[in-house]
């Protein structure tokens, strides 16, 4: 009985934070309901659940968080992935970002650099029945053998543009959306490549994430 009164709040609950999503100008309706079916109670700390759908940043462990629904819909809306779209993710964090992009359909990839949360998310993942594919590591340098990917995600905020992500997006039209600039700050980018040396590059809103880490620092 408990579970699904549980349920019923916390779909009532999805469905407050995807109008107040709308409100924001999130305009995207596969985002919107992608955002409406995960269950992003599940990936919070039990601590947290009951602030699971507001529009915050949660702690997640190890000093990370897990992104403010704002984001996750702003990132994801400008990726746009298509159902069956290569997609990698780079920051899995706690793995939300991960089920909304395998909500819209796309084959997921997702690189964390801490074992702990990248342990725990993929825990998370499976439970739910969200198929992605993991790995521990440094996500500046992209994941090689698995691309092109048609979409490229940094959650985490990049001092500049990794060049590995660039050379492995897609020749026709991949995209790869990523905040940059110094610690605190960050300017949404998305870079198109339009051909195997030429790369279309839009600046955006103004946001601030936990900063990507490269591994030699
Ligand atoms: N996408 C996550 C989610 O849905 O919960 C939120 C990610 S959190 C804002 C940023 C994540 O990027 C952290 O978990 C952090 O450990 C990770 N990170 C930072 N630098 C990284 C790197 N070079 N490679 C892989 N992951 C990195």
């Amino acid at each position: 009985m408990a579970s699904t009164y549980d349920d019923r709040l916390n779909r009532s609950r999805r469905r407050a934070l995807v109008a107040h999503l709308c409100e924001r100008g999130i305009d995207n309706e596969r985002v919107l309901r992608a955002i409406e079916q995960v269950p992003r109670h599940a990936f919070v700390e039990p601590a947290f659940k009951e602030r699971a759908y507001e529009d915050e940043a949660l702690p997640i462990g190890q000093s990370q968080t897990i992104s403010q629904p704002f984001t996750v819909a702003y990132q994801t809306s400008l990726l746009n992935p298509q159902p069956g779209e290569r997609i990698l993710e780079v920051g899995t964090g706690s793995g939300y970002q991960a089920a909304v992009l395998c909500e819209m359909g796309a084959q997921v990839f997702s690189i964390e650099r801490h074992k702990a949360l990248l342990q725990r998310a993929k825990r998370k993942l499976r439970a739910l029945d969200y198929n992605v594919r993991t790995r521990h590591g440094d996500g500046t340098e992209g994941w090689r053998g698995m691309s092109p990917f048609h979409g490229i995600i940094v959650t985490a905020g990049a001092e500049e543009v990794p060049e590995p992500l660039l050379d492995q997006l897609h020749e026709e039209g991949g995209r790869l959306v990523i905040p940059v600039g110094a610690a605190g700050s960050h300017t949404m980018k998305r870079i198109v490549r339009t051909g195997p040396d030429t790369y279309e590059r839009e600046s955006l809103d103004a946001f601030r994430f936990v900063p990507l880490v490269n591994e030699d620092e």
